[in-house]
């Protein structure tokens, strides 16, 4: 076994190949940009060395400096995780001339694989079978657009060095090629630094079933069964189960065994995935290989009982596989959901900010959690924005989706926007239970699981009223305990005394509406108890009336009594990247927390914020402009698209956020923009 490996990555894969390699007496060596000089893979480690400034160009993807530093820390081996250099053949051949052991496949079978477009004429000579396309060399515009003709609408384009659903355009008709095939040999261009194209044809309503693979150097090969990852957005995996439902034991043995037979083709050494698309026939077509141990590779740790990472640095020392095809087994059923750091009504844009509340399911659930944030960090937009793994298991598909849902009702996170209601809402729905997936889930089901912003109900407006009222409470307490006079009246923030009407009222802002919620004292019952602040009193919403409760403790814990029924919410006060300041509140029937914007006469910052217009054509993050939709000048109606923007490796597209005019553009395509900048100078119609 090694002694020492260096990690080349971030995030909750370094933390994850460090728990490994801890258990296994493996001392590690982290490596951090700028941006990660505090993160959790730096903490975790047992030495970290610095690389460069924050964007993955200048350090996680400069090979030689993660070569210098296993050489200057005396790693004998470098994991290299997913994403960044795990795929890169130079790397790897980088690491041999070096004399350190690159933890991953020969670079012949990176190689192999590397292209898309090489890897499915591969496949065919080996007779396995494909998605009809073209994947030739020719990459004239005209050719490819003949091509797409003959395959027959829709069809897909796709980066043949792509990656995380990157450079792909779904094109629907023959009009709309040419502009899909500069948009993806764009991103293809700037996320791979090449624009080589293959074209497929589009399934409508497919399954993604990959098959995990793993080789050793002694002539061993073998599958670890199969992973549905049909839950997707963007091409890009939500939700990923092991096994896939409705499995059959014959095709589990033909994709099994035609995804060793792909691996054995290229001489593959260690984890791989062979990744298939299946029709609603259960017909498969490979679609393509990644050469590494894949993000989702936990759900199948967790029906086979192993640690992939394991038989990774195993095998990488030469040694045989711990176990034989013969050996391995299905134990129940794992899910594995993608928390990320995303607003799935702004076409999943990427939300950055500080994680500013944090909670994750606790180890007693039976979750397994891995992350690579604690509470207080950031989610930059230099890296991916997943926040963390979620990961469960239980006996059978019901059990353990059971076990997806109340860890999906623990998780709480204030600070960005995030997918978790997005994730709980499609548990929670009966198709999914019904194991009715496929990648055209999210989009069919997406009235419910992607629902409008309907108005907060009554209970949560309550609960964050309560939360407001014991914060003016304690705020008025600690005014008080700081001043000379604490008896003068004041300092006193009991309603009946500062209106002499025992009323008081705060105003909330939700999807687009402004709620006023009067509160009525409860004569007697205000004021502090031993240690809390409380609050006792008499709440209307609209035309709903109800008594209501709360005490917040001195640790911060906050208990509330609405109507007869206690409850365990939690409320967390967040001052916004506007300036605003929000309320969330995480109660029971609000998984993902639901977000009051506080409209309140005696908060300045707020008055202003609620006043503050929409936007909508700022930056959301730092990012370059690819194109302007319109001219100076142009009146343009609500929705219509006005900038294309790059920005964490994706294309954004920004709309008017009201009809009105683009009296000027403020940028030129190719410009740099900082975070926040706005784009285009815009009046709204009257
Ligand atoms: P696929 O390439 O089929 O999408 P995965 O779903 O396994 O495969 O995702 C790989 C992606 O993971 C990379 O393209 C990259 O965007 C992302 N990634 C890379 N490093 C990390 C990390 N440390 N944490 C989370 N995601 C990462
Ligand atoms: P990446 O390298 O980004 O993972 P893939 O080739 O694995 O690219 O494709 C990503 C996803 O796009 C797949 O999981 C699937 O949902 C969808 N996809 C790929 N090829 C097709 C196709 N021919 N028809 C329909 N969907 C496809
Ligand atoms: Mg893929």
């Amino acid at each position: 076994m090694f002694s020492k490996i260096l990690i080349a990555n971030r995030g909750e894969i370094a933390c994850r190949v460090i728990k490994t390699a801890r258990r296994l007496g493996v001392r590690t060596v982290a490596v951090y940009s700028d941006a990660d000089r505090d993160a959790r893979h730096v903490a975790m480690a047992d030495e970290a060395v610095h690389i460069g400034p924050s964007p993955a160009r200048e350090s996680y993807l400069v090979a030689d400096r993660l070569i210098a530093a296993a050489q200057a820390t005396g790693a004998e081996g470098i994991h290299p995780g997913y994403g960044f250099l795990s795929e890169n053949a130079g790397f790897a051949d980088a690491c041999a001339a070096a004399g350190i052991v690159f933890i991953g496949p020969p670079p012949s079978a990176i190689r192999a694989m590397g292209s898309k477009s090489e890897a499915k004429k591969l496949m065919e000579a080996a007779k396995v079978p494909l998605v009809p396309g073209y994947h030739g060399d020719d990459q004239s515009p005209e050719l490819l657009a003949r091509e797409a003709d003959r395959i027959g609408y829709p069809v897909l384009i796709k980066a043949s060095a792509g990656g995380g659903g990157k450079g792909m355009r779904v094109v629907e008709s023959a009009a709309k090629f040419a502009e899909a095939l500069a948009g993806a040999k764009r991103e293809a261009k700037a996320a791979f630094a090449d624009d080589h194209v293959l074209v497929e044809k589009y399934l409508t309503r497919p399954r993604h079933i990959e098959v995990q693979v793993f080789g050793d150097t002694h002539g061993h090969c073998l599958y670890l069964f199969e992973r549905d990852c049909s839950i997707q957005r963007r091409h890009q995996k939500v939700i990923e189960e092991a096994p896939a439902p409705g499995m059959t034991v014959e095709r589990r043995k033909a994709m099994g065994e035609a995804a060793v037979a792909a691996a054995r083709a290229i001489g593959y050494v260690g984890a791989g995935t062979v990744e298939f698309i299946a029709d609603e026939s259960g017909d498969f077509y490979f679609m393509e290989m990644n050469t590494r141990l894949q993000v989702e590779h936990p759900v199948t740790e967790m029906i086979t009982g192993q640690d992939l990472v394991e038989w990774q640095l195993r095998v990488a020392c030469g040694e045989a596989m711990p176990l034989t095809q013969d050996q391995l087994a299905i134990d129940g059923h794992a899910f594995e959901v993608r928390l990320y750091a995303e607003d799935p009504s702004r076409n999943f844009l990427p939300s950055v900010g500080t994680l500013k509340h944090l909670a994750l399911p606790r180890r007693g659930s039976g979750a397994r959690v891995d992350t690579g944030v604690r509470q207080g960090d950031a989610v930059t937009p230099y890296y991916d924005p997943m926040i963390a793994k979620i990961i469960v298991h239980g006996p059978d598909r019901a059990a353990a989706l059971r076990r997806l849902q109340r860890a999906l009702a623990e998780t709480e996170v204030v600070g960005v926007r995030t997918n978790t209601a997005l994730l709980a809402r499609i548990a929670a729905h009966p198709a999914f239970a019904a194991g009715e997936v496929d990648t055209g889930f999210i989009e069919r089901h997406k009235a419910v699981v992607l629902p409008k912003a309907e108005a907060a109900d009554t209970r949560v407006l309550a609960l964050a009223t309560l939360a407001r009222l014991l914060e003016w409470r304690r705020d008025a307490a600690d005014r008080a305990a700081a001043s000379a006079e604490p008896t003068s009246p004041w300092h006193s923030v009991d309603g009946w005394r500062l209106n002499g009407a025992g009323r008081d009222e705060v105003r909330w802002k939700d999807a687009e509406r402004d709620v006023p919620v009067m509160v009525h004292y409860r004569r007697g019952a205000a004021g502090s108890a031993a240690g809390a602040y409380a609050v006792d009193c008499r709440i209307e919403i609209g035309n709903a009336v109800l008594d209501a409760g709360a005490t917040l403790a001195r640790d911060g814990s906050f208990r509330a009594t609405l109507g007869e029924a206690v409850t365990s919410a939690r409320v967390v006060r967040n001052v916004a990247n506007d300036g605003g300041v929000d309320y969330v509140v995480f109660a029971d029937g609000s998984v993902g927390g639901r977000t009051l914007r506080l409209v309140d006469p005696r908060d300045v910052s707020a008055a202003e914020a609620a006043g503050a217009p929409g936007g909508g054509l700022k930056a959301p993050m730092p990012g370059k402009i690819i194109d302007f939709k319109v001219k100076a000048g142009e009146s343009v109606s609500r929705g219509q698209p006005v900038v294309v923007l790059e920005a964490m490796k994706m294309e954004h597209t920004l709309v008017a956020p009201s009809d009105g005019t683009v009296k000027r553009l403020l940028y030129a395509p190719g410009d740099q923009v900082p975070d926040g900048a706005d784009l285009v100078e815009f009046e709204a119609a009257e």
